[in-house]
């Protein structure tokens, strides 16, 4: 059994002073506030339910920085893309898992106990399957694994270039099965499971509907048994106007119209949404995977915020191409790209309240239904996903109880946390993960002889 005492602590009813937490098997078995630590207790100084990252493509945090050079002509998310495709040619499965390691351990330093890997890179740079199908969802495993983060693996079904069954392109072989197969490797990877903590989970993702086709989602649902359902959709406008013009409807209406989408659904970005779908998805209870500060810098476009929220939706934040892998980022940035486009204030909060805490809190609980992971809030039988800030830090110092999680999401930076549990491992202490050392070295490695080969 492990203890943490903290002078401050945000339970599900409310704030809590001087709380003793007692964790067993990864959850949460005991809280007792107005009390004091005992001998061998963890002390901290405000414990928070830690938030889920819903949406990360570990492998593309090794090309942040690269694509942010401006070329002759428009550069756009489709020329970003090529440089990924161009990148993926050469990534090894050392290589895979070195930088899924180092992602992962700086999630759990920004403050996220869990991630949610939309897998998509599955083949050897020709196209071919590994001998074991499931060779780098095995290497996604092993960086959890050694980190301990929460996983909760999404294999990716990507079978055509667009839509209308177009045949993938050279860059795309490392992503390609048809449904049979995803069907094996989603089992191979359900039984690799067994080698991670409890908490972990796999899901399934069908790309998008630019990837897969009516007949294919329809396969792979119903093959679906249990699991959170994740895929992308609405990005960009090219997207829905090809998905317009080939299906003959805006892509969150199709997919509403032809799919059975309930709260086991986690549709990542949904940024171009009409009122109608906004509220028409809300309606389903399925998750808004919101990644804002990758919809920024690839230029997505703000989500329609103000009207979600309003029909009491759904939503989580996600790193995705882990460009920038910051908590308090992601949240500021969803708040800020709502202000930058109505020209308004704090928007991301229906009625009256705290911006922060409406971020904060709707983030763990969406996040964390997204992942499947029995978390998101600060109470006796969740898992003890939780996150300790320092509120003496100048950012914070000045601030009351319900303040804090304002102060937190404008006025801070990651370096306020202190330390993370995810499903009670204590990976992050004193605002370091205990294995960086080893895992950045590791990085460092499988970088240069990356580039040496690019
Ligand atoms: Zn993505």
């Amino acid at each position: 059994m492990v203890a943490i005492f903290a002078k401050r602590a945000l339970l599900s009813g409310g704030w809590a002073s001087n709380t003793r937490v007692e964790v067993e098997d990864g959850r949460i078995v005991s809280l007792q506030p107005a009390t004091a630590g005992q001998p061998g207790d963890v002390c901290v100084d405000t414990l928070l339910p830690a938030l889920a990252n819903l949406h990360s493509h570990a492998f593309q945090r090794a090309m942040a920085g690269m694509t942010e050079y401006r070329l002759a002509g428009r550069d756009s998310f489709w020329t970003w893309r090529d440089l990924m495709y161009r990148f993926t040619k050469h990534l090894t499965p050392d290589q895979v898992q070195a930088i899924a390691a180092l992602v992962y351990m700086e999630m759990q330093e920004a403050g996220y106990a869990s991630v949610g890997e939309f897998h998509y890179l599955h083949h050897q740079p020709d196209g071919k399957p590994y001998d074991r199908l499931t060779e780098l969802s095995d290497r996604i495993m092993e960086a959890a694994f050694e980190t301990g983060i929460g996983l909760t693996h999404l294999p990716v079904l990507y079978s055509y270039a667009g839509v209308g069954e177009k045949p993938l392109e050279p860059g795309q072989t490392r992503f390609g099965n048809n449904v049979d197969r995803f069907c094996k490797l989603f089992d191979q990877a359900r039984d690799a499971l067994g080698g991670l903590p409890d908490d972990c989970r796999v899901g399934i993702a069908p790309h998008s509907l630019r990837a897969t086709s009516p007949a294919d989602l329809v396969r792979v649902l119903a093959a679906r048994r249990d699991g959170p359902c994740h895929i992308h959709i609405a990005e960009q406008p090219k997207e829905v106007s090809e998905v317009q013009a080939g299906l003959g409807a805006r892509p969150v209406e199709w997919l509403l119209d032809n799919v059975q989408v309930d709260d086991s659904w986690c549709l990542i970005h949904a940024t171009h949404m009409t009122d109608q779908e906004t509220l028409d998805m809300a309606a389903t209870g399925a998750v808004a995977g919101l990644c804002p500060v990758t919809e920024a810098n690839l230029g997505d476009g703000p989500f329609n915020g103000a009207v979600f929220l309003g029909a009491g939706g759904t939503f989580g934040v996600g790193s995705d191409s882990n460009v920038l892998i910051s908590l308090t980022e992601e949240l500021r940035t969803l708040e800020y790209s709502q202000r930058l486009r109505d020209l308004s204030r704090n928007v991301m909060v229906a009625g009256e309240g705290s911006v922060g805490k409406t971020l904060y809190c709707g983030a763990a609980m969406g996040g964390a239904k997204a992942l499947g992971r029995d978390s998101g809030e600060f109470a006796v039988g969740k898992l003890a996903d939780l996150v300790a800030i320092d509120s003496q830090n100048p950012a914070l110092c000045a601030l009351t109880s319900e303040q804090l999680l304002d102060g937190l999401v404008f006025a801070a930076k990651d370096q306020v946390v202190t330390d993370v549990w995810s499903a009670g491992r204590h990976r992050v202490s004193e605002g370091r993960h205990i294995a960086r050392d080893q895992i950045v070295s590791n990085y460092r490695q499988a970088m240069t002889d990356l580039l040496a080969k690019l």
